[in-house]
């Protein structure tokens, strides 16, 4: 695993506007930065980004998050790859050490649960939104229950699509 003090470093060093910007084509407004968010689907940008905190958000779908939890949900990475990737970025050596036993059995009971929950996720959003039954009796039910599409959206019921080629920043 990656040493408490690389992490540090990585952290320090990692400006959230250079680490973001490499995926994401950002416009400066005022003391932040704005651009059509990369993890939904729109047409004018909620995606912000304040480097005086060093933290994103987007007020349309709700995401937000630092530099290194921004690469882990834009390129699909876990916690140490985002890690390594920006520490690559700027030139910092990574040092790794031995998990002990322990700490290899937390990890793989977290991951595993991860992986299990994204996949499960991706699945119902599917069905939910891609089948007739989906559409007819999911949503039939989420509408019943008074569930705006709002906030289906929020809660990752509905499948976010990246079409990002509808979005044209101002
Ligand atoms: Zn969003």
């Amino acid at each position: 695993m990656i040493d408490r003090e690389t992490v540090d470093r990585i952290y320090a060093a990692a400006d959230i506007v250079e680490v973001v910007g490499d995926f994401v084509s950002l416009r400066r407004k005022g003391a932040n930065y704005q651009a059509c968010c990369p993890f939904h689907n729109e047409r004018t940008p909620s995606f912000v980004v304040s480097p005086a905190k060093g933290v994103f958000k987007c007020f349309g779908c709700g995401k937000g998050g630092n530099a290194v939890t921004f690469v882990m949900e834009h390129e699909k990475m876990t916690y140490a790859e985002a890690l390594k990737y920006v520490a690559k970025k700027y030139n910092i050596e990574v040092q790794e050490r031995e998990m002990t036993e322990e700490e290899v059995r937390r990890n793989d009971d977290r991951e595993s649960m991860m992986v299990v929950n994204g996949w499960a996720s991706d699945y119902f959003a599917r069905q939910l939104n891609d089948s007739d039954e989906g559409l007819s009796v999911g949503m039939g039910y989420f509408r019943e229950r008074g569930f705006t599409q709002a906030t289906v959206r929020k809660f990752l019921l509905s499948r976010q699509r990246r079409l990002l080629h509808h979005c044209r920043p101002r």
